[in-house]
């Protein structure tokens, strides 16, 4: 047994947490089979996923990107949640702030979910800034709105904001929690992981690797998401039910 997951464990049963939030990166889906962005399986044809995600590629290759984009989306339809998403959809009242653009926790059953990087299932307008649902592969790439511009991915790109409403709801629920779970994220992806300080409180980290953001959580355990987050939920449940 991870001596750090025995003390996180024991911290919880001795504080019986009541506002749970999970923070969450592509770790806590790569036991889903959707590779996160950084470590292995992050290269896509020789592109780093990072040079991908952005503006600037878009705009020079659209192709490209939407081709890396179709890829990913067949694997996120492909993807069932797995057992970290459907703990945490099991703990009442939980709220989860994700950096996940696959919608993972929510088809598990989670209440809710703040997604600050949008949601990769989805598509805009680059003209009109209308969204709307496009879960099925495109038959044209890059696929355009009916008004003729191209569709983008609906999600927030590195050098883009995230959404005004998506980062007001994260710092209520994050500043308002009195345990914060940081599952599967490289925290080096701003202003997403800086939310991450806004916490006082009881703070556990899930992550196989140690980050930037380990030595601010009051515990680290050193395990993939889906073998501990569900002792650990259950540790919460049973605390508040005690
Ligand atoms: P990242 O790729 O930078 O880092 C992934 C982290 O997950 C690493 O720290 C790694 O050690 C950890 N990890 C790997 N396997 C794990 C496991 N089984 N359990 C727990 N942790 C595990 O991911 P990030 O910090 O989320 O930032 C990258 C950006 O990439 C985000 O903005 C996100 O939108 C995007 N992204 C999303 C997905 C997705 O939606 N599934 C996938 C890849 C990237």
């Amino acid at each position: 047994m991870n001596a750090s997951l025995d003390k996180a464990l024991d911290a919880i049963r001795r504080r019986s947490p009541r506002r749970t939030v999970f923070f969450t990166g592509a770790g806590v889906s790569a036991e889903s089979g959707i590779p996160t962005f950084r470590g292995a399986g992050g290269l896509w044809r020789n592109f780093r996923s990072e040079d991908l995600a952005t503006p600037e590629a878009f705009a020079r290759d659209p192709k490209t990107v939407w081709e890396w984009y179709e890829w990913r989306r067949e694997l996120v339809r492909d993807a069932e949640p797995n057992a970290a998403h459907r703990a945490i959809a099991a703990l009442p009242g939980a709220v989860v702030v994700t950096q996940n653009v696959d919608g993972l926790h929510a088809r598990a059953g989670a209440h809710e979910v703040v997604e600050l990087h949008g949601n990769i299932l989805r598509v805009r307008c680059v003209r009109e800034g209308g969204t709307f649902d496009a879960p099925s592969a495109f038959d044209v790439i890059p696929p355009r709105c009916a008004c003729g511009s191209l569709l983008r991915p609906d999600v927030v790109w590195f050098g883009e904001m995230l959404p005004d409403e998506a980062v007001a709801r994260a710092m209520v629920a994050i500043r308002g929690a009195d345990l914060l779970v940081v599952i599967g994220t490289s925290g080096v992806v701003y202003p997403a992981a800086g939310m991450v300080s806004l916490h006082r409180g009881l703070s556990i980290e899930i992550n196989p690797a140690a980050t930037p953001l380990t030595t601010n959580c009051t515990y680290a355990v050193a395990a993939k998401a889906a073998d501990v987050t569900p002792q650990l939920v259950d540790a919460i449940q049973e605390a508040c039910h005690a």
